[in-house]
């Protein structure tokens, strides 16, 4: 028997013994012997089953766990009498020079209960950062599916060549506004901008310059508006604005402004247009404040009834159709054709 490790379990105050492979008592420390209430010349020797008032066999059994285990897992054998009925031994397997010896501890085994809850603590724990850190990961894979979410659904709202919202994102927008004119008591005017002869230019000139008019012209119509006014590529070379909460003037103003915008770019249109430089055509319909009846179709319709004739009378101008008036009667039109530029905004 090492005595190192006899020497060594006399530091500790719980009792403590060390057994061989057969369970017979190789040293013992004070506190063995105070719990034995035998001196340690009376217990060496002795065989642990004896002792802890076990069967053999059951000893035997837990022996042959500890040596099992030797240096690598404590096992534990309660004990069942009735003055020690609160006690737990501890065993682990110790191999010396190629010798084993088991080295016991007995604990209360209340002390043995509080080990056990602290194992279990620290095993709920490391359970539980494990959770929050696979909860961390969720929330961040989360996170980034929303983003690529909001990326894709700009992507399918935006007109990839100007920028602006495209149809879709359009129609969602003007049933929104509509919806808030309505509610709110607001007048909401429609207008759809169309660039004249553009398949003139786009002949003359190529498709890849007309798509950079379209661009421009896009640039234009946004450079007007506030940030918060929705515009969008209403399709191939028309666009759409909605603008709220303007009176008839301050919309026709505003159109005018895009008007004179894109005639100030001097875009050198083709020989067989119209007009010597790009122009647009605009056709709006104001709705005022609870109108009676309107309904969404109903504007588009008007609006393009309105673009329709600004064609018809000779393009590069706007013309406003107010709900009062059916379309039949003679609508108010402003003629916006090469004269001086609108006043600023007031
Ligand atoms: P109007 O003044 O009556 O509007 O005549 P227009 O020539 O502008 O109208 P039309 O409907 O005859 O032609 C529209 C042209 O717009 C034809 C098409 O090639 C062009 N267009 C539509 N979308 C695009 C586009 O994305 N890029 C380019 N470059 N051209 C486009
Ligand atoms: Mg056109
Ligand atoms: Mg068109």
């Amino acid at each position: 028997m090492n005595s190192t490790l006899a020497e060594y379990i006399v530091l500790f105050p719980e009792p403590i013994a060390i057994v061989n492979s057969g369970g017979e008592i190789l040293a013992i420390n004070d506190g063995a012997s105070l719990f034995w209430q035998q001196n340690a010349q009376n217990l060496i020797g002795q065989s642990l089953a004896v002792l802890l008032q076990q069967s053999q066999d059951a000893v035997q059994r837990w022996l042959r766990q500890c040596q099992g285990n030797a240096q690598m897992l404590a096992a534990h054998f309660p004990i069942p009498k009735p003055e020690t009925e609160h006690w737990v031994i501890e065993g682990i397997g110790i191999n010396l020079d190629g010798e084993l010896a088991i080295l016991t501890r007995i604990v209360p085994s209340i002390c043995y209960n509080q080990h056990l809850l602290a194992a279990q603590l620290q095993q709920l724990q490391t359970e539980l950062a494990r959770q929050i850190a696979l909860v961390t990961e969720l929330q961040q894979h989360q996170q980034a599916l929303e983003q690529e979410k909001q990326h894709l659904q700009l992507l399918a709202e935006r007109d990839s060549l100007t920028g602006l919202g495209n149809r879709r994102f359009f129609d969602t927008a003007l049933d929104q506004l509509w919806q808030q004119a309505q509610v709110e008591g607001h007048p909401l005017t429609l207008a759809l901008i169309d660039i004249d002869d553009f398949k003139a230019y786009n002949d003359c000139c190529g498709h890849l310059a007309g798509d950079r008019v379209l661009q421009r012209v896009a640039h234009a119509i946004k450079s007007q508006v506030r940030e918060t006014d929705v515009v969008a590529r209403y399709g191939g070379e028309e666009f759409a604005l909605v603008l709220l909460q303007v009176s008839v003037a301050t919309a026709l103003q505003i159109v005018e402004r895009i008007q004179h915008y894109v005639r100030e770019l001097k875009i050198v249109h083709s020989k067989a247009a119209r007009h010597p430089y790009i122009t647009i055509s605009g056709g709006l319909c104001f709705v005022p404040a609870q109108a009676n009846g309107a309904t969404l179709t109903e504007i588009l319709t008007r609006a393009d009834a309105a673009l329709y004739q600004a064609k018809q009378q000779g393009r590069d101008r706007c013309i406003l159709l107010d709900w009062s008036q059916n379309l039949s009667s003679h609508p108010q039109c402003w003629d916006t054709g090469w004269r001086s530029p609108p006043p600023p905004l007031g």
